[in-house]
């Protein structure tokens, strides 16, 4: 499935997998580290991983989300925005400390400035002198103004994360029963998926894949019957 294979990384080395099509031996399509191919197998393990258990593995997790999210309605919402308001409030206040320092820095550039510009009109100062440093202080200015500019374009963005969360319960209530792995519902929900390599646990092979949802991210749901 071609929508599919731009949707999945290699978890070790973030690089896209590779779709091999090679079906000889009747060996069934399969996924492989891009890396481990091209730089001859040593930058990176094979990771790899068959066309049939990784769809299997994404429709079983979104499956398991959808039903969560059906019948816990409540606490799958909580769960979403715990997680999104955690993140966000750290990073706002983060933020907003940032933007108060800045600004204060930027006035006291002007201050400085100024005073700058009155040595050198009284004679205190040399005009070369005064360009050099008023140079200095305007760059510093400069890049304070840019630094302000995009945390505040940040916050707003943060202000979105309720929008996501509605989003994707749309999409929940929308693809509700689904039979069917389509490209439609792949590309509805997913963003990404990451590819583990695979562990050897009492003598079989155990795949992980961790999918990264469109609007949400990595959604961890708990266990329930
Ligand atoms: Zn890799």
């Amino acid at each position: 499935m071609s929508v599919l294979s731009g949707m999945l990384y290699c978890a070790d080395c973030g690089q896209k997998m590779y779709l091999c099509r090679c079906t000889t031996m009747k060996q069934a399509e399969y996924f492989n580290c891009s890396s481990y191919r091209k730089k001859k197998k040593r930058t990176c393990s094979s990771h790899q991983i068959t066309v049939h258990a990784v769809e299997e593995m994404i429709k079983n997790d979104l499956q398991f989300t959808i039903r969560y999210a059906n019948e816990n309605k409540e606490q799958f919402l909580s769960i979403l925005a715990s997680r999104s308001e955690a993140k966000s409030k750290r990073e706002l206040k983060a933020s907003l400390k940032e933007i108060e320092e800045s600004e204060a820095r930027i006035k006291t550039l002007d201050k400085i400035i100024q005073n700058l510009y009155e040595d050198k009109v009284s004679g205190k100062i040399s005009e070369e002198r005064y360009l050099k440093m008023s140079e200095n202080y305007e760059n510093e200015q400069g890049l304070l103004i840019g630094k302000v500019s995009i945390l505040k374009t940040d916050i707003e963005k943060s202000k979105n994360k309720t929008d996501n969360i509605t989003k994707f319960v749309s999409l929940v209530d929308k693809y509700s029963d689904f039979e069917e792995l389509t490209p439609e519902i792949l590309r509805a929900f997913i963003d990404k998926v990451l590819i583990y390599e695979k562990e050897k646990i009492d003598g079989y092979y155990k795949h992980t894949i961790e999918i990264i949802y469109n609007f949400v991210g990595a959604v961890e749901i708990p266990d329930f019957d």
